[in-house]
């Protein structure tokens, strides 16, 4: 898993070439940017990247953002959605990242750690429907997230603090 520098640097690296490559009409500060860090049991770093309204970027921003070196994660088709956000669906960036391996077979058996980095904090659906249920489903995994707090509407930006483990709730009803 990359340090807390590291996931500091490489969230701050997506939001530059977001804002840099996203046209202005579009807002990119007031969305979301979303990144999942997993450690493979070889201490493979693998990174996944998402952006909250990746449906409205264009083929060309998509196309830069990839050379940029941030490939912006596909939905995947619906049936294969097992993690949600509550009424949000699976639209939040955190059940899309998640959702992305958990949809290709085998992705996540040779896992050790799974780092969620979001500039927004998760929010308390994603945390129910999304994070603990994975957390549950993946007991051999240690997940972790790291939330800067951001918030568009308040002009709120990202504060950059160690955050902890993800919590764990016992409550398994939704299973
Ligand atoms: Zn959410």
């Amino acid at each position: 898993m990359i340090s807390e520098q590291q996931a500091e640097m490489a969230i701050r690296s997506f939001r530059a070439a977001l804002n840099e490559i996203v046209s202005d009409a579009k807002q990119p500060e007031g969305r979301n940017a979303c990144i999942l860090n997993l450690t493979r049991n070889d201490n493979e770093e693998l990174f996944v990247y998402a952006y909250s309204s990746a449906k409205g970027l264009s083929k060309t921003e998509l196309q830069k953002l990839a050379e940029r070196g941030f490939p912006i994660v596909e939905d995947v088709p619906e049936q294969l959605r097992k993690y949600a956000c509550g009424g949000m669906g699976q639209y939040h960036t955190e059940p899309r990242l998640i959702n992305y391996f958990n949809a290709r077979p085998g992705a996540l058996e040779n896992m050790k750690t799974a780092l969620l980095i979001s500039e927004i904090d998760c929010c308390k659906t994603c945390m129910k429907y999304t994070v603990d249920l994975f957390v549950k489903a993946n007991p051999l995994m240690e997940v972790y997230t790291d939330e800067y707090g951001k918030n568009p509407g308040r002009n709120q930006l990202p504060r950059f603090a160690f955050q902890g483990p993800a919590p764990y709730q016992m409550d398994t009803s939704n299973f």
